[in-house]
């Protein structure tokens, strides 16, 4: 039952409270049949679990407190999107990508239907009125990724302020220049919302407190390398999702208690799963919450997932800012250089991924690769030809799936899961 409270929130949010009630119907049974039936799960997932009760009720609030306090909400997209400043000139930041189908027709009024289901999402939410998240931010913050996103964005723009960051797509020094320079605009722009101007002091707390969070997913995601894996490749991809939503320091020490808890089972030899169960990485586009269809049916099909190689997995935490910078300017510079070191399709050349891929593949020893990109992303989509390549030559098996939010291919993706599993033996 919703507290008056909430919907008295979400009111003054300007959200549409009818939509809305539909959209989170089915939320509470799909969650308990996808996570609260698992078996041996984590004593310690239940914070997780609570943290999902309340996605739209209590971090809400925290956050209109926040402001009423003087605070402001930057609601962003991407990885490369630098959270730090946004801390540091006394903000909060809210990942925005959507992973519904129930916005994606209002979208398609307005989207050609061929475009990626991210990108319909995150604008449907937004025209439905559904997301508490979008309606709490002061801004959003875009960037040019890909060519639906880029111009995405200026649609967006009609339904609430949009900053758009220009990522360049190669990595040489004339890149890095341009990148640095983008990130010093956005400091402009962060500074000139908040009227508060960022200092060395604000700057370190707020790249030690991201990296904090950053550190408590590698240590979460080191205990999946363990043969028996502790812990579902589900709940670490609700924590992951999660991760964008939560207050950090409350998250940190949370994953940090979680992690106690799996380096126990580790210690004892206990699993999630018996031992020797497949283990298979996934790779490709980002699984914003609610996009669990994968990792279910392929935890449901005797195997485990071991590692997200996509920006819900190792590409949000595994390259930290340096931390030993004194000047501003020099804090600046790593805060840039961090994002050059994430390896998303839209770059070209890419062969960073390809070895990123090959690497978590001999440190999660898994058995098997699924790539899955979501349906129109043309850059995911296009570079599985060099990733399925470079894994064959390396005796790894691979399979390619190419899916939507919608739950009509489940069967279909189902038996082409089961056969994969069953060719690894
Ligand atoms: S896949 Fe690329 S564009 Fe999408 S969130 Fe990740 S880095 Fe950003
Ligand atoms: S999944 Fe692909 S098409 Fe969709 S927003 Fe990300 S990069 Fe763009």
């Amino acid at each position: 039952m919703v507290s008056e409270d909430y919907r008295v929130m979400w009111q003054e949010l300007g959200m549409d409270l009818d939509k809305h009630d539909e959209f989170l119907a089915p939320v509470p049974q799909l969650y308990h049949d996808l996570f609260l039936a698992q078996g041996n799960r984590p004593a310690s997932m239940e914070y997780f679990d609570f943290v999902m009760s309340e996605v739209h009720g209590l971090r809400v609030k925290e956050l209109v407190e926040f402001k009423q306090a003087g605070g402001f909400v930057a609601g962003t997209f991407c990885v490369y999107v630098p959270d730090e400043l946004v801390l540091a000139a006394g903000g909060a930041v809210i990942g925005l990508c959507a992973g519904a189908q129930y916005p994606i027709p209002a979208a398609e009024k307005i989207l050609p239907r061929s475009t990626c289901p991210l990108i319909k999402a995150s604008l449907g939410f937004r025209l439905e009125r559904i997301c508490p998240y979008a309606q709490v931010s002061d801004f959003l913050v875009g960037e040019t990724t890909c060519d639906g996103k880029k111009k995405m964005w200026e649609i967006m723009n009609d339904y609430g302020p949009t900053y758009v960051m220009e990522l360049p797509q190669r990595k040489d020094e004339v890149d890095r220049e341009l990148w640095q320079a983008e990130v010093r605009r956005f400091k402009d722009y962060v500074e000139g919302q908040s009227g508060r101007a960022i200092t060395p002091d604000t700057l370190a707390g707020a790249i030690r407190l991201v990296n904090e969070k950053r550190r408590a997913l590698q240590r979460l995601y080191d205990c999946r390398k363990h043969d028996p894996a502790p812990i579902s490749g589900k709940d670490v991809l609700l924590i992951s999702q999660l991760a964008f939503f939560d207050d950090p320091q409350r998250f940190v020490a949370q994953t940090i208690n979680l992690c106690q808890e799996l380096e126990g089972r580790i210690e004892r030899g206990e699993g999630v799963v018996p031992a020797g169960t497949p283990r298979i990485l996934v790779t490709g586009t980002p699984m914003p919450l609610p996009h669990w269809k994968l990792h279910h049916i392929i935890e449901t099909s005797g195997a485990v997932v071991v590692c997200e190689e996509t920006c819900t997995g190792t590409r949000y935490f595994e390259t930290l800012v340096a931390d030993d910078a004194s000047t501003l300017d020099a804090q600046l510079e790593a805060v840039a250089g961090r994002a050059m070191q994430i390896n998303c399709a839209c770059f070209t050349p890419n062969d960073g991924r390809i070895n990123d891929i090959l690497r978590l593949v001999r440190e999660y020893r898994a058995d098997g690769v699924i790539y899955y990109n979501l349906q129109f992303c043309q850059t995911y989509s296009i570079e599985h030809y060099l990733v399925e390549k470079a894994l064959q030559q390396a005796g790894v098996p691979v399979l390619h799936i190419e899916s939507d939010f919608s739950e009509e291919d489940t069967a279909q993706l189902a038996t082409r899961v089961q056969a994969f599993l069953e060719m690894l033996g």
